[in-house]
């Protein structure tokens, strides 16, 4: 098998897909600004993309009748699971809070209802308005209504019962790594802080409340597992994790020391 990244402009996203069946490709990633558009052009979604209305990973499936179909699946879900698995005891039914309303946060909001069912989901965003279509989107994955909105001015008051912390906003990515998310003397040693921020792989904010005591989880882990799960999809094997880590660290390091 090989992996290959080809550019597809908007008005081709159709053809390119339906150039994936007609090749016999066994699947493809899709990323920005594609996620969306490729929907329509997909014979099968998993619950996961249906809910958050976008597609990262494409898989090439039979049916019964010998009939080769695309199914559309969002990784970014599993992938952002992943490094929270070991902690899910810990974390199941308590209070959590995520910086930022964006694209990546469907997936971060996705996966805590249906898998951790947050007691409290707090939404830190500058626009409460313009989270309200995400919010509705989300209703019927939040029976128990923990999904609310909260203000950066207000976040305090939720901060210090939030089990996890997640960034979902670009603060402290680079190159603006002295950016901190946000500064508090109210971060603990409970606490599990999650930055979906994988450049750098150690940001501002996760240094701070690592120096509280808490756990700090990179953007990192995030990447490779949505990859991992797009993978493991095509091939029906595992990824080989700890190579591809150590293949990214490698190349961030070759990158920050060339002049
Ligand atoms: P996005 O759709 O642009 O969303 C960014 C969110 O951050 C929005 O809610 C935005 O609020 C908020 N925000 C932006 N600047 C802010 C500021 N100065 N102060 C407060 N809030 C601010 O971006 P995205 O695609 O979700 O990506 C978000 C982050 O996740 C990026 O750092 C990206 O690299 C990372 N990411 C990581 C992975 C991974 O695999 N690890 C995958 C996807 C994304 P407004 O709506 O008010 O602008």
């Amino acid at each position: 098998m090989v992996y290959v990244a080809t550019a597809v402009a908007t008005k081709s996203v159709g053809a390119a897909v339906e150039g994936l069946k007609a090749l016999g490709f066994v699947g493809a990633n899709v990323t920005i600004p594609h996620k969306e558009a490729v929907l329509p052009f997909l014979d099968r979604l998993s619950d996961a993309a249906q809910a958050i209305g976008a597609v990262n990973t494409i898989v090439r499936k039979e049916t019964a009748s010998g009939e080769a179909i695309l199914w559309g699946d969002n990784t970014d879900v599993t992938g952002f699971l992943a490094p929270l698995m070991p902690f899910k005891s810990q974390l199941t039914g308590k209070p959590m809070l995520i910086f930022g309303a964006g694209g990546a946060i469907r997936a971060v909001v996705y996966g805590l209802l249906t898998m951790l069912k947050p007691s409290r989901l707090s939404l830190v965003v500058r626009n409460p308005e313009k989270a309200a279509p995400f919010m509705q989107d989300m209703a019927i994955y939040d029976p128990t209504k923990a999904l609310h909105v909260t203000t950066w001015q207000e976040l305090e008051t939720h901060l210090p019962d939030a089990a996890l912390l997640v960034n979902g906003t670009p603060l402290g990515m680079y190159p603006h790594i002295d950016q901190n998310v946000w500064e508090s003397k109210a971060y603990h040693p409970h606490q599990i802080a999650y930055d979906l921020i994988y450049n750098p792989m150690e940001t501002s904010w996760l240094k701070h409340v690592k120096a509280a005591g808490g756990l700090a989880i990179s953007g990192l882990e995030m990447f490779i597992g949505q990859a991992a799960a797009a993978y493991r999809q095509w091939t029906n094997q595992e990824m080989p994790l700890d190579l591809v880590r150590q293949t990214l660290l490698d190349w961030r390091m070759k990158q920050e020391a060339a002049p």
